[in-house]
């Protein structure tokens, strides 16, 4: 027996699930779709890089995979992907609520930082979260079921390692995960959150200034890890399964100590602050 059809055999943990991933044509989201697939789910990627989104689902077949145009800070583009993933696949188990976007890595003091931009990062970061868990409710609640599952970051806990937008919006979602959960688990709904620390995607290089083929050190207190795209999936995995079905308002974070947190307030994003 191949490895695929053993996995088909003994531990297809969303089979016959359906899953809507925000931001899933690229990094954590993309892999978690591809993850998401392989466990049996159907998923809709939910996202602004059509292009990106249509070649992800292509490698993944039209059986397992589709697309859908859209923007989360656009109310009816969430409401759109929420219903398509009814229309499409008959009903929604899994939303998870991953789009997110962070500025390059200056300015990180608060007195150079534009309104603007800090609405613009609290929209996709925490208003597209709120947009995503509103509408997953919608349909949720007269299932009496589902998980919805947001990507937070350790800027969630700590001050110091992103600049002032991000660091707010995410501390913001662990409220909507703790507020939600409470609401929510009324209705048999379960909410939880991820909080990643650094990990190669897009997105960091971004932020880091870094080119397509650079690698940096990414601070980690396990000795020898070096967290990727997978780790996260893999939690997105087990808090979309009815493996964590009385997991709710849990956290799954990276822990930092102090010696770390130093190293991160040395980094050129933190030393910018004057
Ligand atoms: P990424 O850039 O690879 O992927 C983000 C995806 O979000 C992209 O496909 C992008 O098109 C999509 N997106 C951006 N704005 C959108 C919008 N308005 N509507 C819909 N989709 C939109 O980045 P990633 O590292 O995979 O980030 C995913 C999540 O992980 C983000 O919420 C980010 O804050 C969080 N995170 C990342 C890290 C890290 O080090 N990479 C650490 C902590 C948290």
């Amino acid at each position: 027996m191949g490895s695929s059809s053993l996995l088909s055999a003994f531990a297809r943990r969303l089979e016959g699930k359906v899953a809507v991933i925000t931001g899933g044509a690229s990094g954590i989201g993309e892999c978690t779709a591809k993850l998401f697939c392989k466990h049996g789910a159907k998923v809709l990627i939910a996202d602004i890089q059509d292009e990106l989104a249509h070649s992800v689902c292509k490698d993944l077949g039209p059986t397992s995979a589709s697309f859908v145009h859209c923007d989360v800070t656009d109310e009816s583009d969430v409401r759109n992907a929420v219903d398509t993933a009814i229309t499409k696949y008959g009903k929604l188990d899994i939303m998870f609520n991953n789009a997110g976007i962070i500025e390059a890595a200056k300015p990180a003091n608060i007195v150079d930082f534009e309104k603007a931009e800090f609405e613009k990062i609290l929209g996709v970061n925490l208003i597209g979260s709120f947009l995503g868990t509103k509408h997953a409710a919608r349909v949720m609640v007269p299932a009496r079921r589902g998980s919805i599952i947001i990507t937070a970051s350790v800027a969630s806990i700590i001050g110091g390692t992103s600049p002032p937008a991000y660091t707010c919006s995410k501390h913001a979602l662990v409220g909507l995960t703790r507020n939600t959960a409470v609401d929510l688990g009324r209705w048999g709904i379960r909410v939880n959150c991820v909080s990643p620390l650094g990990i190669l995607t897009p997105f960091s290089r971004n932020f880091l200034g870094l080119d397509k083929d650079d690698t940096i050190e990414v601070y980690s207190n396990l000795k020898g890890a070096v967290t990727k795209p997978e780790d996260i999936a893999e939690a997105a995995l087990y808090l979309g399964s009815d493996d964590s079905r009385y997991v709710f308002i849990m956290m799954v974070t990276i822990e930092l100590d102090i010696l770390t947190i130093t190293k991160l307030n040395s980094m050129p994003i933190a030393a910018n602050v004057q």
